[in-house]
């Protein structure tokens, strides 16, 4: 009766559950549901072998619960590779919750989801994504301790954003390097899409370097406020994608790379904070291989947040945080040469990496 009417209602696609394409072997996924604040959540384990699974809780206005369920799956499979390829004893996890944090996060459903991690016993910690300020984790840490990017104040690493967005500087240069021969990034026009937390750190430090920075943003405000701090111009076209430049630094939300997108594309690199640039890696991996554009893995060079909230676990002192963070200059060109040796995608060679840590440790288990 129950999965007749679930079929009816809900459950449309034709493939399984577990035959989904986003699933990949994830050890366990939770759905977590309180009528009384609105929580819709999803929280979703991937790995575990490394280490407790670690990723931040994105809130979104998913247009469908699939749409929530894809990407929890698909940004917790990520964490695996970014905490296996930082060479962080973590594994990969991630959470959503389903809706507008303008109007429905309060402190009740933060608190509430918190319980929710609780009830996982430390086999996920939770942080900062999209939609979640570091007041939300000071609330969940109310009532779990299984949490990072808590407030300094409150004894934590405090806003990752800024961490994260040295390490895509770094891998920027990296990627500049292998593409241009030298890692200057001084006259390099680089567009970058989404300037928020992230975002406009990236700004600050690429324009800095002399870089030609075109930002662009949905929202104005944060447009005329990071253009005018930083003398940087503002996309007024059309269509980002087809914009001629050096690199493309997807700061938004993911998949930008896609059908749509990928022959527009006039730039020798992208490297950008989004995680899930590629919409299908088996595809537009490829096709940016045969284009001849330098991608930077995502979940590579994104990795200063992990690395951030690392620390919290771990008792990291700033330098130490630095210092690793800025590593992934070193690792990035090493994963170009590698997927050049081996004529393979970037992305194809990092998550090879990446598997080879995870195997390795799984065999000594
Ligand atoms: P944020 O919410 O602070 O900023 C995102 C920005 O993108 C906002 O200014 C928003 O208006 C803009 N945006 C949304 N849709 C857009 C569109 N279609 N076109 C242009 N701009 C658009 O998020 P953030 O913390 O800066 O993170 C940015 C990306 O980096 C996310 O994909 C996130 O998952 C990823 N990331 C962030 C961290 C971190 O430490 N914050 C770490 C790893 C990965």
């Amino acid at each position: 009766m129950i999965t007749e009417v679930l079929t009816a209602n809900q459950l449309k696609k034709e493939a399984p559950v577990f035959g989904q394409l986003s699933f990949d072997n994830h050890e366990q996924v939770v759905f977590c549901q309180d009528k009384d604040t609105g929580l819709k959540a999803i929280i979703g384990v991937h790995n575990t072998i490394l280490g407790p699974a670690l990723g931040g809780t994105r809130m979104y206005d998913y247009k469908t619960e699939w749409d929530a369920l894809n990407d929890v799956l698909r940004l917790s499979r990520g964490m695996t590779y970014k905490a296996a390829i930082t060479g962080l004893n973590l594994g990969g996890g991630k959470a959503v919750i389903i809706g507008d944090p303008k109007k429905i996060k309060t402190p009740d459903l933060m608190r509430r989801f918190g319980k929710f991690v609780h009830t996982l016993g430390g086999k996920y910690y939770t942080a900062e994504d999209v939609g979640m300020e570091t007041s939300d984790m000071d609330t969940v840490r109310e009532v779990t301790p299984y949490v990072t990017g808590i407030s300094e104040s409150k004894g934590g690493a405090g806003n990752p954003s800024p961490v994260t967005a040295y390490g895509v500087y770094m891998g920027m240069k990296a990627a500049t390097k292998f593409a241009y021969g030298n890692d200057n990034l001084d006259g390099k026009r680089i567009l970058v899409q989404g300037i928020g937390h992230v975002g406009e750190e990236l700004v600050r430090l690429t324009s800095e370097e002399g870089a030609h920075v075109v930002i662009s943003d949905i929202n104005e405000e944060r447009l005329a406020e990071v253009s005018a701090k930083y003398g940087v111009d503002i996309y007024r076209g059309n269509d980002l994608y087809s914009e001629a430049a050096d690199i493309y630094a997807p700061c938004a939300l993911g998949a930008t790379i896609n059908n749509d997108t990928i022959d527009k594309l006039k730039v020798k690199v992208v490297a950008g904070a989004a995680n899930n640039q590629l919409a299908n890696e088996a595809i537009h991996g490829p096709l940016l291989q045969k284009k001849e554009i330098v991608y930077a893995p995502d979940f590579l060079i994104n990795a200063g947040g992990i690395i951030n909230v690392y620390a919290e676990i771990e008792g990291y002192g700033r330098d130490q945080i630095m210092s690793k963070t800025e590593n992934i200059y070193n690792t990035t060109l090493d994963i170009f040469n590698r997927a050049k040796a081996t004529n393979t995608t970037t992305n194809a060679a990092a998550i090879g990496i990446a598997e080879d840590r995870i195997t390795a440790r799984k065999n000594k288990q």
